[in-house]
């Protein structure tokens, strides 16, 4: 069975999202939206990916443009299996009931509310919640990062509480709105949010965060905190990294000391979009003092979440019953080494 993707909201993460699918042997675009005539509906022309509109009165303006369209969501709704709907946070929810109306599952990203679905989603922490469902979420860039290297020191060692305080790009790479060009902003409604989000996946976690927003575009860097209940030391802590998925090393030592460096090491992988899935830990920045672990981690916001949506989709459309099978899939076909 090749399950049916379509894709609303053709943007940062649905553009990536599109190209994933495709990727994949198991599952196909058949359609993506755009509100405009912009250069991103002719990229999906170029990738050969039927083209919708979100709304029907959109697709004159295409016309006339010359961009011929396959109708718009509504029909997308109707040869489509499952949507993944990629729409600016908080206006995917305003789809939900058309979602539902039409029998059609879908996947909504972190910048809705949990109770959208009622389940959040990461592969390797709950990857078989999503089994089945009719609606899921998969989190946002920063909770995929926390629980990506949080999830497995718990399991190992189990985690007492975590600080962790979060230093975000100012806006992504071709917003042209975003931070101050000129400011550190820190975010006062404290604790933030990102504790909650990632108790939605770990309920259990005794966790708080802080935010600071910088006028950088490339990657978040976090700065974690963790009180260990079992003692550990640092090659033990590495060890349990070392085969957890989507966790990849990076070293000062060896060169990578900056965002700057991990994403022009990810251009030198040959990696598609200079995109980097995995979430780039710095060997040489892991220190256990006692029972407290320290460290230091980078999120690449416009791809960490891509692999958590294709596997999401074979948990939801149960292509997959094993969660590390699908994730050792997903990884093969997207370059990431494990
Ligand atoms: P984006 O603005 O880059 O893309 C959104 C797309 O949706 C655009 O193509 C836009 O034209 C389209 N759109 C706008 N209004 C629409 C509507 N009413 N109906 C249909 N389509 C509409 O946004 P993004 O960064 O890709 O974010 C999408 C979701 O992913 C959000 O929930 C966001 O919180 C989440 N997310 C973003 C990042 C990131 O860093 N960019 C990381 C992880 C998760």
């Amino acid at each position: 069975m090749t399950v049916r993707v379509g894709i609303n909201g053709y943007g940062t993460i649905g553009k990536r999202v599109a190209c994933a699918v495709k990727a994949q042997d198991d599952m196909e675009i058949v359609g993506v939206t755009k509100t405009r005539p912009s250069y991103e509906a002719r990229l999906a022309e170029m990738e050969k990916f039927p083209l919708y509109t979100a709304e029907e009165e959109q697709i004159s303006t295409f016309e006339k443009e010359g961009i011929a369209t396959k109708g718009s969501l509504k029909d997308l709704l109707e040869v489509a299996d499952i949507i993944v709907d990629c729409t600016p946070g908080g206006v995917g929810e305003r789809y939900r009931k058309m979602y539902e109306e039409a029998g059609v599952k879908a996947i909504f990203q972190g910048g809705e509310e949990h109770g959208l679905t009622g389940v959040s989603f990461n592969a390797f922490a709950n990857y078989s919640e999503a089994w089945g469902a009719n609606f899921a979420r998969v989190v946002s860039c920063n909770t995929t990062g926390l629980v990506r290297t949080l999830f497995p020191i718990d399991h190992a060692y189990g985690i007492e509480s975590v600080a962790a305080t979060i230093v975000r790009r100012g806006a992504d790479p071709a917003d042209n709105k975003g931070s101050a060009l000129n400011a550190i902003e820190p975010s006062l409604k404290l604790p933030t949010h990102h504790g909650p989000d990632v108790q939605t996946i770990m309920p259990w976690l005794n966790i708080t965060t802080m935010v600071v927003k910088v006028p950088t575009t490339l990657m978040h860097v976090h700065c974690i905190t963790i009180n260990l209940k079992k003692p550990a030391k640092e090659q033990d802590i590495l060890a349990v990294w070392d085969s957890a998925p989507r966790v990849r090393f990076v070293n000062g030592k060896y060169g990578i000391k900056s965002t700057a460096q991990i994403m022009e090491f990810a251009k030198d992988l040959g990696r598609s979009r200079g995109d980097f899935m995995e979430i780039a830990v710095w060997q040489d920045g892991v220190k256990v003092r006692d029972n407290t672990l320290y460290y230091y981690q980078a999120v690449h916001q416009e791809s960490d979440v891509v692999p958590e949506n294709i596997d999401c989709i074979r948990a939801m459309m149960k292509l997959e019953a094993d969660g590390m099978k699908s994730i050792q899939k997903t990884n093969s076909t997207l370059g990431i080494s494990k």
